[in-house]
């Protein structure tokens, strides 16, 4: 089947049609070039990661550009949610690289002695990433960077949702990276499904648990390894005892500082006791007013609405009665822009739209509860969340939150910047997620650690083969338990009978 889609496939150059002969073909390239060795050296590794840092340099004008066509993404946030991000990562892994490709010492059990053991971290092979709209540009190439550090080929197929940063994507790889092994298929449904019927090592989707299922599927055919990094909705409880000012601060700036909501661990809706709850709306609305004015909608410091689909998907959550009748804050749109202003609704039932999918989106829902124990409650009833959040200075309320709510990351008093740490896993639990990466955990991600364990010709324990006695199984008893004593009366026993 030609599937009648102009596709750019990196690599290869040009726009042209991509067919499932295409992604058979690519396929079979890709594996070539794997086999052929060359991905696995450190110095390709280091040098593919060196020119991804060259182009973030070089083409950051472009890609700026690129990304507030999209999205109308403010620079400072591509430049610091984005491009920074992926040159540290890059950078981080550049750093660690050379000691993690080493083989680590592992110890030898007594029984298998004399030995030595080592895990060598190998490539798995070809790896298929699939990547989402909202952050196109790392969520694109954070996990190619850390395949390629691992030494796999790789193709990327970036959204169709953001088509300006992913036709730059695939000029860039066009441009800067060794093309026999990495590749950017740009396309839609049909390319990916087309994609998906080939065999990888492992599949890598950013998105909604919805496609995450489709995906996980198709690799099921194969029995192909996947790690899914998927959404939710991210909860953040606010005590009374807290710094209100920078609480709100950190919750404004992790909510429509983060692409105005379209980002997969920006803060959901908030949790808070219903005597602190006027408080904390006000000071929202102090805070919002002092980042973007009295117009928010006017605002070049908020992404608008990615598109249609999605502008009306968020105003149906909002103007659905229960929301809409508990708006204290914003609830402004302007269609034509495909802009929503930052929305503070109080008090929405736990039956409502807004309280029953992920937002995505700038409306903040805030639920209230007797007392903030409470709160736990509410973030245990619904799906693990891909981050939670806790806003308090009291110490007996962290230990708790941190013991007793499970979701892909915790932060303590601030939002989002677990993201920024390259020491800390990044992925989900439960329906947030399957798998993790960042930093040595990218390595892993898409490394097989494989054990070796390596022995000579001397310390021959013939009480291991046939034919079996009970004097040989008393023998290995004791070997296996440690019992000394009882390991010298076998080996006597032992010996006296075979003399
Ligand atoms: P999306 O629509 O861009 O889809 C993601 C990818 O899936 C795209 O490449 C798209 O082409 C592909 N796709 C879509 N439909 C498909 C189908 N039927 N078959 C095969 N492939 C298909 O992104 P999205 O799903 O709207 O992303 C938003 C979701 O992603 C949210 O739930 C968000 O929380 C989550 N997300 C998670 C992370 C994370 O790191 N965990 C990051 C960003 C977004």
């Amino acid at each position: 089947m030609a599937l009648k889609v102009g596709a750019v496939l990196g690599g290869v150059g040009g726009r042209r049609v991509f067919d499932r002969e295409g992604c058979v073909s690519l396929v079979r390239e890709l594996r070539q070039s794997f086999i052929s060795g060359r991905t696995k050296s450190y110095e390709w590794r280091a040098h593919q990661l060196k020119m991804v840092i060259k182009f973030l340099q070089e083409k950051e004008p472009a890609i700026l550009e690129a990304l507030h066509q999209d999205l109308c993404k403010p620079s400072f946030e591509t430049y610091i949610a984005e491009i920074s991000l992926l040159k540290s990562s890059c950078e981080f892994l550049l750093k660690h690289l050379k000691k993690w490709m080493k083989p680590e010492k592992a110890s030898v059990s007594f029984v298998a002695q004399p030995a030595r053991a080592e895990i060598v971290p190998e490539p798995l092979g070809i790896i298929l990433v699939i990547s989402a709209w909202n952050y196109p540009l790392l969520l694109s190439l954070n996990p190619v960077v850390g395949a390629i550090a691992a030494g796999n080929a790789v193709v990327l197929k970036p959204s169709e949702i953001s088509p300006a940063t992913s036709s730059l994507l695939a000029s860039l790889v066009l441009e800067y990276l060794d093309t026999s092994a990495i590749k950017v298929v740009e396309g839609a449904v049909d390319e990916t499904t087309a994609l998906l019927e080939q065999k990888w090592d492992k599949i890598f989707y950013t998105g909604s648990g919805k496609v995450g299922r489709i995906v996980m599927t198709a690799a099921a055919k194969h029995l192909t390894p996947v790690t899914l990094e998927l959404g939710g909705k991210c909860p953040v409880v606010v005590d009374s005892n807290t710094d209100l000012k920078i609480t709100t601060k950190r919750i404004a700036g992790g909510k429509w500082g983060s692409n105005n909501g379209q980002a997969c661990i920006a803060p959901d809706y908030v949790i808070t006791t219903r005597s602190f709850a006027p408080k904390l709306v006000e000071s929202f609305k102090r805070t919002l007013a002092s980042f973007y004015g009295n117009d928010p909608l006017e605002s070049n410091d908020l992404s608008r609405i990615v598109g249609l689909n999605h502008f009306t998907r968020l105003l149906k959550l909002l103007d659905e009665e229960k929301a809409s009748s508990k708006i204290v804050h914003g609830g402004e749109r302007d269609e034509k822009r495909l802009r929503i202003a930052p929305t503070i609704l109080l008090d929405v039932p736990a039956d409502s739209l807004v309280m029953n999918e992920e937002i995505f989106g700038p409306l903040l829902p805030i639920v209230t509860v007797e007392k903030i124990e409470d709160s736990f409650d509410v973030i245990n009833s619904q799906p693990k969340p891909l981050a939670a959040y806790l806003f308090t200075k009291d110490k007996r309320i962290e230990k708790m939150f941190v013991e007793q709510i499970s979701a892909g990351a915790i932060v303590v008093n601030d939002t989002v910047l677990h993201l920024a740490n390259p020491s800390l896993p990044f992925g989900g639990v439960g329906d947030s997620g399957i798998g993790a990466y960042n930093g040595k955990y990218s390595f892993e991600a898409f490394s097989h650690m494989k054990p070796v364990l390596y022995r000579g010709f001397v310390g021959e324990l013939s009480a291991r083969y046939p034919p079996y006695s009970s004097q040989k199984l008393k023998l290995l008893r004791s070997l296996l338990t440690g019992d000394i004593v009882g390991l010298i009366l076998s080996l006597i026993g032992w010996h006296s009978k075979t003399e």
